[in-house]
């Protein structure tokens, strides 16, 4: 992607950083013209990946930081979610459809599921104090 314009967000692990940060996201990316239905899938997949790291990476605790990295071309936004908390220890078995490690009945383990439905690509790398998602979003 040939990168024209870049843009970075820190923020708390707290749940009301999560509109704030997808709202953000949308706004940088409205510069290369979306679609309004580009913007809503957007918003929906980085509301998903923020909320990963709010309720696991830092297990609903309300610490812990999180880093978004926006990059934009002319074509095309790449967002990159980042954490420091616990880490994945199977990222192939946790993009799986209704995979998910809380037992309570609370989630339904369609977050990554729903990011690739609504993103072009979406990449998951983790080990133990950092995880990327890499989600990617094209306007032609
Ligand atoms: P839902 O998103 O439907 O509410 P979920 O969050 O469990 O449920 P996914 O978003 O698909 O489902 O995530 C699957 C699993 O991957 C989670 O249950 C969790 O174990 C793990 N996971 C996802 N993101 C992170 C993260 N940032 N840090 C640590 N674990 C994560
Ligand atoms: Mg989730």
């Amino acid at each position: 992607m040939s990168s024209t314009n870049k843009m970075k967000l820190i923020l708390d692990a707290k749940s009301q950083n999560e509109g704030f940060a997808r709202s953000v996201v949308a706004a940088f990316f409205v510069q290369i013209n979306p679609t309004l239905e580009q913007v809503e899938d957007l918003k929906t997949a980085v509301s998903e990946a923020v909320t990963n790291c709010i309720v696991h990476a830092y297990e609903g605790t309300q610490q812990g930081t999180i880093e978004i990295s926006c990059e934009l071309s002319d074509k095309a936004i790449s967002v990159e979610i980042c954490d420091f908390g616990r880490g994945i220890e199977n990222v192939e078995q946790a993009m799986k459809p209704f995979f998910t490690t809380v037992a309570t009945g609370e989630r339904s383990g369609m977050g990554f599921t729903v990011m690739q439905a609504f993103c072009d690509s979406v990449v998951v790398t983790s080990q133990k104090g950092a995880t990327t998602v890499r989600l990617v979003k094209k306007v032609a």
